[in-house]
């Protein structure tokens, strides 16, 4: 059974529901954080939907050009639209309103297609975790999320600060250290930011820590100097953790639509990614571009910002983002 079945079809079941579940939070959480996203899709699709009488090339041209201005991707759109020409013809629909679930019907079921694991990884003794991602994207602010969740959860955290270029990086990562009350190791400012990973990583060892997670800088200006960076801190993390850095995750603006996909693509040429943060989902009309990191660049979307707080941070739950994606077109 297709996804788009699993999530909206008719059920027979009667088992009765479950009361407020986890999976419920989740979903409304996902609404929630999505609704700029969902009314901007849905009012797109809406408006492409009343503007024609009759299903014709024409309509089918206007189909793929909403989904690609809905940030879909021009390949998923192109796939899509070709998927509909064939499945119009063959059940013969002649209005465009005959048409609007199975639109929503492919979308969802392709991206219900798409196998990758968002789950990030949790290994004993040490998890390390590196984050990239271009300044203002909310890369500071989600690893104090995170180190306040992990807190939360029982583990002993570690805060490295190994973007030394930046004016202002270290004391940022330090005040969110102060606010979830976990340790910071840092250098002094325009210092080697291996030397802070290696500190970072022998305290961790010999403090029994669970998680470190390190902060870089992500100047995308200079891709050389970015790469041999990163292959070096790597190195180090490595050198003294053989399986380390365990995680590499890029922190994305999802408010900045095309140009988070193109930093994705930029920076997955520089260094491999094990997965994507995409961060102020709650300010974004833009969320579609998840679709497109997933389908297009094959990089999973492993966590997402839902607001400016310190809980204000969701696991990517694919079902509930289609969900909230598609809610207001049936
Ligand atoms: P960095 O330069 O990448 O480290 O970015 P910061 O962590 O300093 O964040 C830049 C701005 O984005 C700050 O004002 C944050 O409050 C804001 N921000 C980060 N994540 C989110 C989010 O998920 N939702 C919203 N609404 N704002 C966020």
């Amino acid at each position: 059974m297709g996804l788009f079945n699993r999530l909206f079809g008719e059920t027979t079941d009667k088992t009765p529901e479950a009361p407020e579940t986890e999976e419920k939070a989740t979903e409304k959480t996902y609404e929630e954080t999505l609704s700029k996203t969902s009314q901007s899709f849905g009012e797109r699709m809406n408006s492409f939907l009343a503007n024609f009488r009759s299903v014709d090339e024409e309509f089918f041209e206007s189909l793929e050009e909403t989904l690609i201005t809905s940030d879909v991707g021009v390949a998923l759109a192109s796939e899509i639209t070709e998927d509909l020409r064939q499945e119009a013809r063959l059940s013969n629909a002649k209005t465009p309103e005959a048409l609007r679930s199975l639109i929503v019907e492919k979308l969802v079921d392709r991206f219900g297609d798409e196998t990758l694991d968002t789950t990030l990884s949790d290994v004993t003794p040490l998890t390390v975790i590196l984050f990239i991602g271009v300044n203002g994207v909310g890369k500071t602010t989600t690893i104090g999320k995170l180190a306040h969740r992990y807190q939360k959860a029982g583990k002993k955290v570690l805060l490295a600060a190994a973007d030394t270029f930046r004016a202002g990086a270290i004391s940022q990562l330090q005040e969110w250290g102060k606010r979830s009350n976990v340790p910071v190791v840092a250098g002094p400012e325009g210092s080697d930011p291996a030397s802070v990973a290696y500190d970072a990583i022998k305290r961790a060892q010999d403090e029994g820590v669970d998680v470190l997670l390190v902060d870089t800088a992500g100047r995308l200006q200079n891709k050389d100097n970015l790469m041999k960076e990163l292959e070096k801190i790597s190195r180090i993390l490595s050198r003294e953790c053989p399986e380390a850095p365990h995680e590499v995750l890029l922190a994305l603006d999802a408010t900045t639509g095309q140009n988070a996909v193109q930093q994705a693509k930029e920076f997955s040429a520089v260094t491999p990614i094990t997965g994507v943060i995409l961060t102020k989902l709650d300010g974004s009309a833009r969320g579609g571009i998840i679709l497109q990191i997933i389908q297009n660049l094959k990089i999973p979307v492993k966590l997402v910002g839902t607001g400016e707080k310190i809980e204000d941070l969701a696991d990517f739950d694919s079902e509930a983002f289609i969900k909230g994606l598609v809610k207001d077109l049936l």
